[in-house]
């Protein structure tokens, strides 16, 4: 029976024809992508908790590698941190990978291994939060639960024309309850998909395609011309630029790492030790002084490998890096104390691909593996 037009939350949107037009268009322009060859619901997390801070595109490579590694929950519950972690480098935000191998214990111990079912079940695994949740019940399981991520956050906002800003609760509880009302009850896997696939094809951030979209005679920000000015957002965090200097220190051959410790940014990671710039400092005076706090050894620098950049949430990060050498007559492998880390090791070049690193020193790693002068600077030290 057809359903009435809805009078509160979505306006006088016809939910019948709202739904045909978005699944439709889905049906016939739904990218192929390796999570939705399958309603297997351990692949639907994992693409889930990748995609929460993370491009569809970049994450596919990622999702392939992860499961040929980890083919099952069990494989992911045996696996170490430290794998876990170099198969989840680059992708930022650790703290999923993290949150993914406890979730897999909990699902060993309380659910003998099967992915729950249960909405509760599912929303209180570590790092599942309610859009979380409601994504995989419904792609999994086809629950007709809404599952409001970012990209059906921006489609609402504008198909309700919203003037307040997005991020105010207010904001999100109507656009939940608007997509709730919406949502196909029959069809909940197909209709929350093509949300978010809409809002990444489609209705995107900058410059919508609205003579594109299957919801425009739906939309009110496109019948009003507002599209791009919606969603209103809050003014982000202020941007914060940081100067950095780290050492790679050599001896016989080998590279010193060491690891970062559980309670400091990116935790369980490998690194160089290194530290941000003081007032006044060079990055050179920086980078020895970091050393000696960090490992109690007295390096000189020995050369500078690369400049690098990058991010980190509101941070923009400009790392110097040098190749070191001991700047007194001392055994480093003896000598070093572990000051800011959890575990120290020298490793061959060769081996430094093994280990994950956030990712400025993961790119630094590819430029000190690349650099003609690796093969005499380690004959000499
Ligand atoms: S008509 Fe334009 S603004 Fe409205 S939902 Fe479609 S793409 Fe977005």
């Amino acid at each position: 029976m057809p359903l009435k037009p809805l009078a509160s939350l979505a306006g006088e949107l016809d939910a019948v024809a709202f739904r045909q037009a978005l699944l439709g268009w889905f049906a016939a322009n739904a990218r192929d992508l390796p999570w939705r060859r399958t309603l297997d619901p351990y692949h639907v997390w994992l693409s889930e908790i990748m995609l929460q801070q993370t491009q569809m595109d970049r994450a596919v490579g990622y999702f392939e590698r992860f499961l040929a590694r980890f083919p099952t929950i069990m494989s992911l519950d045996l696996a170490g941190e430290d794998e876990v972690l170099k198969l989840w480098e680059g992708l930022g935000y650790y703290s999923r990978a993290r949150n993914l191998r406890k979730a897999a214990r909990v699902v060993m111990e309380r659910h003998g291994g099967t992915f729950p079912r249960a909405h509760e079940d599912i929303r209180s695994l570590p790092g599942v939060g309610p859009y979380t949740a409601g994504a995989i019940a419904s792609v999994a399981y086809n629950e007709p639960l809404p599952a409001v991520d970012a990209n059906v956050l921006r489609v609402f906002s504008r198909l309700l024309d919203m003037p307040e800003p997005v991020s105010e609760p207010a904001s999100r509880r109507r656009i939940e309850a608007a997509a709730s009302e919406l949502l196909d009850p029959l069809n909940a896997r197909g209709f929350n998909q093509a949300l978010m696939e809409l809002g990444a094809l489609v209705c995107t951030p900058r410059k919508p395609h609205c003579p594109a979209c299957p919801l425009a005679s739906f939309c009110m920000a496109h019948r009003r011309g507002t599209a791009e000015s919606r969603p209103v957002l809050k003014p982000g965090p202020e941007i914060i630029r940081i100067n950095m200097a780290c050492g790679v220190l050599a001896s016989r051959g080998r590279f010193y790492i060491q690891k970062r410790r559980p309670d400091d940014v990116w935790p369980g990671l490998w690194e160089f030790p290194g530290g941000v710039l003081e007032e006044g400092e060079t990055p050179e005076q920086a980078l020895v002084r970091e050393f000696r706090e960090e490992t109690e050894l007295r390096v000189a620098p020995a050369g500078k490998i690369a400049v690098v950049r990058s991010s980190y949430t509101r941070y923009r990060i400009t790392m110097h890096g040098f190749f070191c050498r001991m700047d007194a007559d001392l055994d480093p492998e003896r000598a070093f104390r572990l000051n800011e880390a959890t575990e120290a090791r020298f490793v061959a070049p060769s081996e430094l691909s093994r280990f994950a690193f956030p990712s400025g020193h993961a790119r630094l790693v590819a430029k000190v593996l690349t650099d003609l002068r690796l093969d005499s600077l380690l004959s000499a030290l």
